[in-house]
């Protein structure tokens, strides 16, 4: 799992993705979706701490379709999806940050 912030700003992105789905646990918007569906499919109420939207009762296909929404978002928020891109726009000097647009500021964690 490697995160990019930015140091200079707020700016952050998900986790990279990993688009060899024969993996067994390859990390992208695709299989975070189907682990959402197939967690959160059974129609019941779960109890959440106030992490997730201030805690509470939820019903679970509202918490399925919540994490679906978020992990599109988060799809769509992406500079940088694989760790590949990221090098490559890295290495060229390309790399800024898309909120105060610095090229200094990158910790990868
Ligand atoms: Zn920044």
């Amino acid at each position: 799992m490697t995160f990019i912030y930015c140091r200079h700003c707020d700016w952050g992105q998900d986790d990279f993705y990993d688009w060899r789905l024969w993996k067994r646990y390859s990390y992208n918007p695709v299989t975070k979706i189907l682990g959402y569906i197939k967690e959160y499919a059974r129609p019941r109420f779960i109890k959440f701490d106030p992490g997730f939207r201030g805690g509470g009762r939820f019903h679970s296909w509202d918490v399925m379709l919540f994490s679906i929404v978020r992990a599109l978002r988060e799809w769509y928020h992406m500079k940088w999806p694989t760790y590949r891109k990221w090098r490559k726009a890295y290495k060229s000097g390309k790399a800024t940050c898309p909120t105060c647009g610095r090229t200094d500021g990158f910790t990868e964690d």
